[in-house]
């Protein structure tokens, strides 16, 4: 559910900080168009990423999960100069809607988008990145967030999203394997020798959720 204070507050913070994007808009408009679910991340969480690359001066970049390309536009646009993004997609007819929007966005140079599932596509990725975005299918955040250390450099940061899902991680109902998907990360990572962990929780425009940080030690 999404409390109407917190919509109005993500349109305040928009309206007060984040620039009026004709590229993101048409972005969003395309995505829309096309019948792509509305799950993308806010224009804050957004420009929260795109400064997430840019302060780590980020020039390889992978992202897990595309839909239309909203998230992996704000990524691209942080990277240092000459950075490139590897983003990848399951559904063949949404990642032709993200290709669109890679090419009017002027971003389709920086950005190599592999259409498949992500696990079948990982092992042939070559690292290392030096920040990852995960943000697809929930059961498999475990083995996501493996390949992308296996993919990472020392120092690199893990993205993940949606790991609080309404507060459904406390106690997942039997049924809801993305719950139970996400709560099996927190455990995953505890005290993982090679993870520094942390996860802020969210409220806004998308609901009540949050995202996880993973820090990869040297
Ligand atoms: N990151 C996007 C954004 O914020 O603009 C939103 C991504 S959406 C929440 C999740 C995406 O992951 C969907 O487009 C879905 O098709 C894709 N996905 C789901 N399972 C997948 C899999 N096994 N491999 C690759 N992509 C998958």
């Amino acid at each position: 559910a999404v409390d109407d204070g917190w919509q109005a507050v993500d349109g305040f913070i928009a309206d007060r900080l984040l620039p009026e994007d004709s590229v993101l808009a048409e972005c969003l408009e395309r995505c829309s168009a096309a019948g792509l679910p509305d799950i993308a991340v806010s224009a804050a969480q957004g420009r929260f990423l795109q400064m997430l690359v840019a302060l780590s001066g980020a020039r390889r970049v992978l992202e897990i999960g595309t839909l239309g390309g909203y998230s992996t536009i704000h990524l691209a646009r942080g990277l240092a100069p000459g950075g490139q993004l590897v983003t990848l997609e399951a559904q063949a007819s949404f990642a032709q809607v993200a290709l669109a929007n890679f090419r009017a966005a002027g971003l389709a140079d920086r950005i190599e988008l592999h259409i498949g599932e992500a696990l079948t596509n990982l092992p042939g990725l070559t690292g290392p990145f030096d920040l990852t975005f995960i943000d697809a299918d929930k059961p498999n955040n475990c083995a996501y967030v493996d390949h992308a250390l296996h993919l990472s450099r020392p120092g690199a940061l893990i993205v993940v999203d949606n790991v609080v899902r309404e507060g459904t991680v406390l106690e997942p109902a039997d049924n809801d394997e993305s719950a139970i998907g996400t709560r099996a990360l927190y455990a995953h990572v505890f005290q993982h020798a090679r993870l520094e962990a942390t996860a802020l929780q969210t409220v806004g425009g998308k609901g009540w959720d949050g995202m996880m940080f993973l820090r990869v030690k040297s």
